[in-house]
């Protein structure tokens, strides 16, 4: 059977342009880009020309943009860095939304544990949180207000740039964690008003372990890691030259590309919906009326088992999640005999009985009509297999 791969939000595979720009930095490009000599120019200039070609994608300059070790590293730095108390301010305060990506509810949750105040915005049906809930939250103690931009489970995009003004007005600063929404959708730091903004190699058809983080300029942020003066000292450690030219070509290859991969995605995605529709399951998208990313499906199959039918559409070489790939410990909700149900989905207050049965459909590079077709062929018969099972 023809394996068929609807995980592109879990990860994507590394384009082949991607790969051709970083075998240079395997062999002949080695150097430490710190390093004053021709091999250490040669890997600075290979270097900044991935800063370039990052900062191009989300219309910032070269200087704002710092290389991480992933969207991970690059929360955490914002999270930690802004919200650990101080003898001068031992309850700093930070408001985000109940959906965010653990990569950002588990740094809020740890600096809470040391005095740090948290106002977690609710969301509605479809999984969007009302601005007028985060100008309520602000307080003159409120550090950051950050909230991603595109969610990892449902695809819906949120209005972060509704917060701007007001964040801007009082002084706070506005982080987003737009890691599945660069490459995807436009990403633009000046339209989103954004101080701070994350994003991932992995997500965009670039290699895994490394992220960037964008700091406007101006924005200071406390180090989280301490050591050499790498990044203009804002993230010290010997550059990972090879992956951050992934990075840099990842995002070059996306821009390149956006407009018409957009279109082709969602065209895909209607595919996809039409599809399920003519099943005859029983089925909701969840974040239904909310603006969303091309390439994410959330649908909750009623009276289903997630698990069962991800195992059994695994079994039918077809590669989906239920729900997101990367939760951690504490952020779902698991009642002791019932369904573990995303911690986004709970929520959203989806309906258990749709949300216990949440397949996410997501593609992207590569993906084709028919392959949506043969997904949805191969579905029909894992719903009809796993129905009054
Ligand atoms: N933020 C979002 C929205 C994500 O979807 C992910 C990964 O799924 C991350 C952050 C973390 O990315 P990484 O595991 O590469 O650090």
């Amino acid at each position: 059977m023809r394996p068929l791969y609807f995980d592109h939000n879990a990860t994507t595979p590394i384009a082949p342009q991607v790969r051709q720009a970083m075998l240079p930095l395997l062999d002949e490009v080695f150097g430490n880009p710190s390093s004053g000599h021709a091999w250490g120019l040669d890997a600075k200039e290979a270097l900044e020309a991935a800063r370039r070609q990052v900062a191009e994608l989300i219309h910032a300059e070269p200087d704002e943009i710092v290389f991480t070790s992933c969207a991970t590293e690059a929360n955490n730095m914002v999270i930690q860095g802004l919200l650990r108390p101080t003898s001068s301010i031992p309850a700093p305060h930070l408001v985000t939304s109940a959906v965010e990506h653990p990569s950002v509810l588990a740094p809020a949750q740890a600096m809470a544990r040391l005095g740090a105040r948290l106002s977690l915005l609710p969301v509605s049906q479809d999984g969007l949180f009302h601005p007028s809930d985060a100008f309520n939250a602000l307080t003159p103690d409120t550090k950051l207000v950050s909230v991603m931009l595109a969610n990892n489970e449902t695809g819906a995009i949120q209005p972060v740039w509704e917060l701007a003004d007001i964040c801007r007005q009082q002084g706070i600063l506005l982080h987003t964690d737009a890691s599945q929404a660069a490459g995807k959708i436009p990403v633009d730091v000046q339209r989103l008003g954004v101080d701070l903004l994350t994003l991932a190699g992995h997500k965009l058809n670039g290699p895994k372990g490394v992220g960037a983080l964008y700091i406007r300029r101006g924005v200071q942020l406390p180090l989280l890691l301490h050591g050499g003066g790498q990044e203009r000292g804002r993230r010290p450690g010997t550059e990972n030259t090879l992956l951050c030219v992934g990075l840099g070509a990842a995002c070059g290859l996306a821009r390149q590309h956006l407009e018409e991969e957009m279109a082709r995605r969602r065209r895909l995605g209607d595919v996809l919906l039409d599809g399920l529709n003519r099943l005859g399951a029983d089925f909701r998208i969840f974040g239904h009326n909310a603006p969303r990313l091309p390439n994410t499906l959330l649908a909750g199959f009623w009276n289903m088992d997630a698990g069962r039918l991800v195992e059994g559409l695994a079994l039918r070489d077809v590669a989906v999640s239920a729900g997101a790939a990367c939760h951690g410990p504490g952020t779902s909700n698991s009642p002791a005999n019932g369904p573990v149900i995303s911690h986004v989905l709970e929520a959203m207050h989806a309906p258990r009985d749709y949300a216990a049965g949440s397949i996410r459909f997501s593609w992207g590079l590569g993906t084709t009509r028919n392959d949506v077709l043969e997904l949805v062929e191969r579905l029909g018969r894992v719903l009809q297999d796993q129905s009054g099972a």
